[in-house]
């Protein structure tokens, strides 16, 4: 048995929307909506199971979500509260094992096959963990998924949501994989969807019926994944220090624009906004990137890699200006605009405040 692997994935129920209910009674049980104006051009960041019934979804654009519930709370994201109830439920991830890979403030995997506490079962681990978040949040639910592998489980935790947990072991796997929707897959968006919907696979048992090679020849390298995830296979760790790549910072804007100057203008906010949240984040990075979102929503990106870490703005202006001299901003008008510096040197200050830089030339030792 020791090789079967015990991984609970863990995912709080609308988690800034259930924040803003519960600091705010008058929200409790009504359509909330976090994210910009009905006015703007902003996007849902969050939304709650009251929202939810009138079609309102994240990533739909406010004006769409105000035209299906116009009386829904719009609510401005507080980021800072967010976090620091991200930072109290990874407390309490942290007291049943080490091995816990956030995914984002609200989402993550534990690896719990060796834990802390020695229990056993992972479905009790997994309860434990939901009732101690509603205590310790004042209110808040969770959702869990437990499973022996990260794909299952991240599968399941979706099942019973909100405020449910769904256990899948290894002989109800087949069966669960069988009837699950392609688009349910981890992985699957909507572009591989549709591809997968032409070729006829509709849920787990078609995917299974097609071959590693022509899944390889559809959808290159990835078609290996979907090829073990559709046979109950995923040998993926759950990495804790998995640390951000990239840092970056974008704007939709309020309304398209093709005047070159005024992009510059803006980028220049964004890049000090970016600076400001590499120092605060103590990382250099090395490649600067410009993003673009056209009016038609094609989105491009531009890159340069530097020598030396990249922190001053005026030589990163500079670089901006030839990135998107590159692209056809102008020719064609622009709805979004941001800019990420990636490619980080591995620093880390040690307590006592020295900085210990990488070795220059990539030695082994
Ligand atoms: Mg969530």
């Amino acid at each position: 048995m020791h090789d079967i692997r015990k991984i609970i994935h863990i995912d709080m129920d609308a988690f800034y929307a259930s924040v803003e209910q519960r600091d705010n009674h008058e929200l409790k049980g009504k359509p909330v909506i976090v994210g910009g104006d009905p006015q703007s051009r902003g996007v849902v960041a969050a939304c709650s199971y009251e929202a939810r019934k009138f079609g309102i979804h994240s990533a739909m654009p406010c004006a769409t979500a105000y035209k299906r519930c116009p009386h829904a709370a719009f609510i401005r994201p507080r980021f800072d509260v967010y976090k620091a109830v991200s930072l109290l439920i990874r407390e309490i991830f942290l007291d049943y094992t080490d091995l816990v890979e956030p995914l984002s403030l609200d989402e993550a995997f534990l690896d719990v096959t060796i834990n802390n506490k020695g229990i056993s079962s992972a479905t009790q681990i997994a309860q434990q963990i939901r009732r101690e978040i509603f205590k310790k949040t004042e209110g808040l639910t969770a959702s869990a998924g437990v499973s022996f592998n990260k794909f299952l489980a991240k599968v399941a935790s979706d099942v019973n949501k909100p405020n449910g947990i769904t256990v899948i072991t290894p002989g109800q796997a087949p069966f669960f994989i069988d009837q699950l929707p392609i688009r349910k897959f981890f992985g699957v968006g909507k572009v591989t969807e549709e591809r997968m919907l032409n070729l006829g696979i509709k849920n787990g048992a078609d995917l299974k019926k097609v071959s590693l090679e022509n899944l390889i020849h559809y959808f290159g390298k990835t078609g290996s994944y979907y090829y073990n995830i559709a046979h109950g296979r995923d040998s993926r760790p759950v990495q804790p220090n998995r640390e951000r790549k990239s840092y970056g910072k974008e704007t939709t804007l309020n309304t398209d624009i093709d005047d070159t100057n005024q992009m510059l203008d803006i980028l220049g906010e964004i890049a000090r906004k970016v600076i400001e949240g590499l120092r605060r984040e103590d990382r250099q990075g090395l490649t600067l990137t410009l993003k673009l979102k056209y009016y038609d929503f094609q989105s491009v990106t531009r890159s340069v890699t530097f020598p030396e870490p990249i922190s001053d703005l005026k030589l990163i202006m500079e670089n901006l200006k030839i990135l998107l001299a590159n692209t056809e901003a102008g020719d064609k008008k622009v709805r979004l605009l941001g800019i990420s510096v990636s490619n980080f040197l591995g620093v880390q200050k040690n307590t006592d405040g020295w900085v210990q830089l990488p070795l220059p030339f990539g030695i082994e030792g």
